[in-house]
C-alpha cells in the first residue's frame, strides 16, 4: 500500500527507537487510514525483537464489584444502584487461584473496585495464602490505597501492581474521577515502583473530553514513567453512568495508541485487553498484531463475572478450559504460541 514519504519516514523513526516529540506522536495518531498497516507492522516487529513471539497469560479474578469511588465512566461506580453487588470470600478466591494454577498459568491478577471491606490485613492474608497454597505470581489491581498498604502488600509477597493513570490531563482526571486527584495517582505509581513492584499503568482511548494532544501526553507519560506493563483499552459507555449513550468505542484509534506505546516503550508487557474484544470480536488478534503480547483470561466464577460490569457486553463468559483452548487456536492462526512462564519484563 502506497504511503507518503513523510509518513514512512516518521514510522521508520519510531521503529528505530528514536525519540518522538508530542507533535510527531499526534502526526502518527492522525496519519491517513491507509498508513495503519505500516504502523502496526512496525510495532509488531519491535514487539518480536524486544519480547519475542510468545504470548504471556495472566489469570484474572475480579473478586469484588463494590466500589467507594464514583468515576463517571465506570459501571462499578458507587452511584450505580442497579448493579447487583458481590464480594468473593477468601476461600472462593483461593479455590479460583488453584484453578488458575491447574491450567499452568503462572500468574494471578486480583482485581476489584476500591473496596475497603478488604482491609490491609485481609489482602495480606490472601497474598500469604495464595503464595503458600499455589505459589502463583501475584498482581494486584485494587486501586489507590494508603502508601503503607502497598509496602505491606509487597512485604507479604505481592509482585506486581496495575494502576492505570487513565488520562494524562489533570483537569480531565479530576472531572472523570470526582474527589480524586492526579497528583495522588502519580504518587501511588512512584511509590509502587520504589517498592520494587513490577508496575503497570495505562489509559482509556475515546474518553469524553479527550483530545489528540491528551492522548499524545498519555503516551509521553507512559514512556517517561517507564513502567513494566501498559493497559490500553477503548472507553465503552455504560448505560448506568453519566456517559450513557456516548459512542466512543474507536478501535482504530485504540490500536494506534497501543502500537505507538510499543514503539515508544519497547520491551514492556502490553495486554490485548478484554475491552478490545468487546467492541470487535477480532479485537484481541488485531491488538496482538499491533504490538500486544499478553492476554488475561478471566477466571472469575460465572455467577459473579456477569456482575463485574465495568462496561456492557463483556465477552469471555465461558469456562477456563474453553478460554484456554480457544486462545490457543487464535494464537496459532497468527503464528504465535502461548508461554507458561512468568513473563517478567525483560531485564527484570
Ligand atoms: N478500581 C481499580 C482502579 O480503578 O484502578 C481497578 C478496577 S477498574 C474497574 C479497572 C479498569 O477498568 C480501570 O483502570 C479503567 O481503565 C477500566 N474501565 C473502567 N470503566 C471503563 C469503561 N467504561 N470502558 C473501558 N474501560 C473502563
Ligand atoms: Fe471504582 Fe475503579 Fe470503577 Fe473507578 S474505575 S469506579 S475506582 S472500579
Amino acid at each position: 500500500m502506497f504511503i507518503s514519504k513523510s509518513a514512512g519516514n516518521l514510522i521508520d523513526k519510531a521503529q528505530d527507537g528514536k525519540e518522538l516529540n508530542r507533535k510527531e506522536i499526534i502526526q502518527l495518531l492522525t496519519l491517513p487510514v491507509n498508513c495503519s498497516p505500516e504502523l502496526f507492522y512496525a510495532a509488531d516487529k519491535v514487539r518480536k525483537e524486544q519480547v519475542g513471539d510468545e504470548i504471556f497469560l495472566r489469570g484474572i479474578i475480579e473478586f469484588s464489584n463494590h466500589c467507594e469511588r464514583n468515576c463517571l465512566y465506570c459501571g462499578l461506580r458507587r452511584g450505580n444502584a442497579k448493579l447487583s453487588r458481590y464480594r468473593m470470600s477468601e476461600d472462593e478466591i483461593i479455590t479460583t487461584a488453584k484453578q488458575i494454577k491447574k491450567t499452568g498459568i503462572p500468574t494471578v491478577v486480583l482485581q476489584s473496585g476500591e473496596d475497603s471491606f478488604y482491609s490491609t490485613d485481609v489482602i495480606c492474608r490472601l497474598i500469604e495464602r495464595i503464595r503458600k497454597e499455589t505459589d502463583l505470581i501475584i498482581t494486584l489491581s485494587i486501586g489507590e490505597r494508603p502508601l503503607n498498604d502497598y509496602k505491606a502488600f509487597r512485604q507479604t509477597g505481592a509482585n506486581r501492581y496495575l494502576l492505570k493513570h487513565e488520562t494524562a490531563s489533570k483537569d480531565l482526571y479530576k472531572y472523570l474521577r470526582p474527589g480524586c486527584n492526579w497528583q495522588n495517582r502519580l504518587q501511588c505509581l512512584r511509590r509502587l515502583k520504589e517498592l520494587g513492584f513490577e508496575t503497570g499503568t495505562g489509559n482509556m482511548v475515546g474518553l469524553p473530553g479527550q483530545t489528540l494532544e491528551i492522548l499524545a501526553d498519555d503516551l509521553l507519560f507512559m514512556r517517561q514513567l517507564d513502567t513494566d506493563m501498559l493497559g490500553i483499552g477503548p472507553f465503552i459507555a455504560h448505560p448506568e453512568t453519566p456517559f450513557a449513550g456516548i459512542e466512543n468505542d474507536d478501535i482504530e484509534l485504540t490500536l494506534r495508541v497501543l502500537a505507538i506505546a510499543r514503539l515508544l516503550t519497547r520491551n514492556t508487557n502490553i495486554p490485548a485487553t478484554t475491552a478490545l474484544t468487546t467492541i470487535d470480536p477480532q479485537g484481541r488478534l488485531l491488538a496482538l498484531k499491533a504490538g500486544a503480547n499478553v492476554v488475561m483470561p478471566d477466571f472469575t466464577p460465572e455467577n459473579y463475572k456477569i456482575h463485574y460490569e465495568i462496561y456492557p457486553g463483556r465477552t469471555d463468559v465461558c469456562s477456563a478450559a474453553e478460554i484456554i483452548s480457544k486462545l490457543k487456536e487464535d494464537f496459532q492462526s497468527i503464528g504465535r504460541t502461548v508461554l507458561y512462564s512468568p513473563g517478567n519484563r525483560p531485564g527484570k
